[in-house]
């Protein structure tokens, strides 16, 4: 560090101790550059007086001085004086690295105090290196006699350690944040290598054995071989896809076909394939009658309750599970409830951020915390909303909203009841 910590010479004067201690505890306690500038330049106000203040930073690209902060206080206020009159000051203390005194009558032509200005331009020092030029500007005169210039050069250095530590805040953030990205990129790597192998390990497995050519095996042990085959293939297709799906709702690739739309056979039809993927569940639809059409990609939506109800299949099994679409006035609430082993609160915030899952999951159930991100931007794209409510032992509810068509024009024929266009096309 360079430059003294408090300017030589003696600080008698109460006020100016006062603000000379308050000033180095404010950069010392002050995280926020913006603000720390704003209280130090007024308690500098109370010791000297100025009119203006301006900072300027060196581009480090175009070699050239930029203004970074300016405020115009006292006369300078009430009289709209320029932030950029004193540039000229800023720049010959930081090409000169020396405290710049200047001083400008500018003619008869500007009536009152602005004609004649004086200028302190203070070489800007951070982390040892003049890095711009700090400056003091006073209509009217006098001039800053020496004890002001003494105290500008203290609140100069003052205003350097301020940048110096937001320099050091916001390295640190990068720092941080480049860390946690490396971190999330590793665990990525890991736990879709993981889930990736396994399905891959059954396929090349069974099929190693299947090509065995000292043991014949019975139709049925091989059709079972095969079963076990396709269904870790439709493992595979499924995380890859949901992999891409992840990917391309986080970059907003991912288009929508938003469609007037009834939910009644949308969710009917999500109950029966889940039923056949989960016999020994019990499923009980509750679906009021007068639910009014909603605006969505039906698609998309029954993608959202099939990774819903296949949750609820995986984490509460043998649990009863019940869908419930709610009419609500301006949107349909739809809930996806089971009586599971529920969700503890401190992890329901997280639940749907991308490769979150629950920590010590029960080891055996796989998973990428990718499926409750896909629905939240699913259904954030839709202008609805997604939210689990859960307490230990109480079992999950899973709800989203979808917004009600209001314009007559959007809405489907009479004679389109729940046919195609609520046909989740799987
Ligand atoms: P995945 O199932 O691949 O882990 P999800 O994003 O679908 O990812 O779910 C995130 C986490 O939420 C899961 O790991 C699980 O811990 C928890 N979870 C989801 N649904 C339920 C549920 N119905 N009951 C209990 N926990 C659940």
């Amino acid at each position: 560090m360079t430059g003294p910590l408090i300017p030589p010479g003696p600080l008698t004067h109460g006020t100016e101790l006062n603000a000379v201690y308050t000033i180095a505890r404010i950069v010392a306690e002050t995280p926020d550059t913006e603000a720390g500038l704003d209280a130090v330049f007024r308690l500098a106000r109370t010791i000297f007086i100025f009119d203006i203040v301006s900072l300027y930073i060196e581009n480090k690209e175009t070699g050239e001085l930029e203004p970074y902060y300016a405020r115009a206080l006292g006369r300078g206020r009430h009289r709209e004086a320029e932030l950029s009159w004193g540039e000229p000051a800023a720049i010959e203390s930081f090409r000169s690295g020396q405290t710049v005194l200047r001083q400008e009558d500018v003619g008869p032509e500007i009536k009152g105090r602005e004609r004649r200005r004086d200028y302190l331009g203070l070489p800007m020092l951070v982390g040892g290196r003049c890095v711009g030029g700090l400056v003091f500007g006073r209509f009217g005169g006098p001039s800053f006699p020496p004890e002001h210039v003494r105290l500008a050069e203290f609140v100069a250095w003052h205003v350097g350690q301020l940048l110096e530590s937001g320099r050091m805040a916001r390295r640190i953030a990068t720092l941080e944040a480049q860390r946690e990205l490396a971190r999330m990129q590793d665990e990525f790597i890991s736990t879709i290598s993981h889930e990736l192998r396994t399905p891959l390990g059954f396929i090349k497995g069974y099929v190693t054995t299947l090509m065995r050519e000292d043991v014949t095996w019975e139709p049925e042990t091989q059709f079972e071989f095969l079963h076990i085959i396709d269904e870790e293939s439709d493992r595979l297709r499924e995380l890859i896809d949901n992999l891409l799906d992840s990917s391309r709702l986080g970059s907003g690739s991912l288009k929508m076909i938003f469609e007037s739309c009834r939910l009644m056979a949308l969710i009917r039809d999500a109950a029966e394939r889940n039923q056949v993927a989960s016999p020994d569940t019990q499923l009980q639809l509750e679906i009021e009658a007068d639910l009014p059409e909603v605006r969505a990609d039906s698609t998309r939506i029954a993608q959202v309750l099939d990774n819903l109800l296949s949750n609820a299949y995986k984490y509460a099994p043998g649990s009863n599970v019940i869908i419930r679409a709610l009419n609500m006035g301006d949107f349909v609430r739809i809930e996806v409830e089971d009586s599971g082993p529920g969700i503890s609160s401190k992890f329901i915030p997280h639940l749907f951020e991308r490769f979150y899952r629950v920590p010590n999951n029960n080891q055996t159930i796989h998973g990428t915390g990718l499926g409750l991100y896909i629905c939240r931007k699913i259904i954030e794209s839709h202008g609805g909303k997604i939210t689990a409510e859960s307490k230990p032992g109480m079992g999950a509810n899973f709800n989203f909203t979808l917004p009600v068509i209001t314009s007559a024009k959007e809405k489907l024929p009479e004679s389109t009841h729940e046919t195609d266009k609520d046909n989740p096309g799987s």
